[in-house]
């Protein structure tokens, strides 16, 4: 089932505000993910600390592990003034939530919802 326009901007809004609620501190990479399992719960994620071992610290492979098989994914990031910026999974995470059979969207750097 393919989830309407305004639901994945509104999944995609909640995912910055998950980056933005554990970094009040402006942490230069504020990402959050937010997962729907296989069935309908949520389960979220943020970026590590900088000091943990990357990617595996990044938000889209902290939610995969939470997530588990077949879950659509949310990612976005949360910038210093508010706005949401470009979120691209990197190539790391790409392949970790492509093995895991995650469907992915992703904020680019308007905003916009842009599926992986
Ligand atoms: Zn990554």
């Amino acid at each position: 089932m393919r989830r309407p326009r305004r639901q994945r901007a509104s999944l995609i809004e909640r995912a910055a505000h998950v980056a933005q609620r554990y970094n009040g501190d402006l942490r230069a990479h504020a990402i959050g993910a937010i997962a729907i399992r296989r069935d309908g719960t949520l389960v979220y994620a943020r970026n590590g600390s900088s000091r943990m071992p990357e990617p595996e610290a990044h938000a889209e492979c902290r939610v995969l592990r939470k997530a588990g098989w077949g879950a659509e994914i949310f990612v976005a990031r949360m910038r210093k003034d508010g706005s949401i910026g470009l979120a691209k999974p990197c190539e790391y995470c790409q392949a970790a939530l492509l093995v895991m059979g995650a469907s992915v969207w992703y904020s680019d750097d308007e905003g916009s919802v842009v599926r992986l």
